[in-house]
């Protein structure tokens, strides 16, 4: 075991692996996915994707109001203007959680404000985007928002190593309630998914920390490339990592793919949104078929 994750590691058989956002437990032995817009747009898109949520009986979701983007001309997100009705509709429709990335502390601020107009309709969890793993000064303010969890995703062209301490920068400022994102790494080997899928480190991330892990087959994939046996790419990578263990899935979702306007070209459909439900279960019940086949036979393998 590590030293270097003093908070976050795993030095104790009794130390938490879970914790409550709103009465959600998230933890290493959960599953939770977390589908939704890329980016807000309009009033009519974001209540059709809350309204699908409940029809999946899903309380969890992603909606992105502040978009890093490659080009200064790209949409930039509504920012802290959508946040009121955001969360509104988030508590008509049941959210409990929703995933929402911040690029400087005033958001943090701008989303306690909105959630305390609204009467805390809903909760966020602060997602740390890839481009911003080590951007330190925003790792330490959103370490000091203890009310909010953090979801942190792994910078795209670092180690894990590094990454993780981006985590435990987190949890050094007093918020224990980190969740690890993989979402691919940027490289050309990858091609032609838009990012490499790292979530062969689902395990290890497991092993060296308590940290619940989330993926977003979405990011890495890019896509909606379809394999001959009908799949499409995102649902298969997605199946790899929840049989593997994942405890989030980050999905993107859009009433009309088409008409997103952040990444339209990796959104799923609401229609396909209880497919991928089905399917998840299918690959969750495989997982959970294999812990009990493969643990119960490690110490007599070990021997
Ligand atoms: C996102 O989830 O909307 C996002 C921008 O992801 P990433 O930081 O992984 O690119
Ligand atoms: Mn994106």
């Amino acid at each position: 075991m590590s030293k270097d994750f003093r908070i976050l590691g795993r030095h104790h058989q009794d130390e938490p692996t879970e914790f409550d956002v709103n009465g959600v437990t998230i933890g290493q032995e959960t599953f939770h996915v977390f589908a939704g817009l890329n980016a807000v747009d309009t009033k009519e898109y974001v209540e059709q994707t809350f309204a699908a949520l409940r029809s999946n009986g899903l309380v969890c979701a992603r909606m992105g109001a502040y978009k890093p983007r490659t080009s200064p001309y790209s949409f930039q997100g509504h920012g802290k203007s959508c946040l009121p009705w955001v969360f509104e509709l988030a508590g008509k429709y049941g959210i409990k959680v929703i995933s929402m990335e911040v690029t400087r502390e005033a958001h943090v601020d701008e989303m306690r404000e909105a959630l305390a107009l609204t009467g805390h309709p809903t909760t966020v969890m602060l997602q740390i985007g890839t481009r911003n793993t080590q951007n330190f000064e925003l790792l330490k303010c959103v370490g000091q928002a203890h009310e909010f969890p953090v979801m942190l995703k792994r910078g795209f062209g670092i180690t894990l190593q590094e990454s993780l301490l981006a985590a435990e920068y987190v949890a050094s400022e007093g918020n224990r309630r980190v969740i690890f994102g993989l979402r691919g790494m940027k490289t050309n080997f990858g091609d032609p998914h838009r990012n490499l899928v790292d979530f062969a480190h689902i395990s290890v991330v497991k092993r060296l920390t308590r940290m619940p892990v989330c993926i977003d087959p979405s990011h890495s994939v890019g896509g909606r490339g379809a394999s001959p046996d009908g799949i499409l790419d995102i649902f298969h990578v997605a199946a790899q990592g929840t049989i593997a263990g994942a405890n989030l899935q980050l999905v993107d979702i859009h009433p009309v793919p088409g008409k997103a306007l952040v990444d339209a070209a990796q959104a799923l459909t609401l229609e396909e949104l209880p497919l991928f439900m089905e399917d998840m279960a299918i690959a969750r019940e495989a997982y959970l078929k294999r812990r009990k086949l493969l643990a119960a036979a490690a110490p007599a393998l070990a021997a």
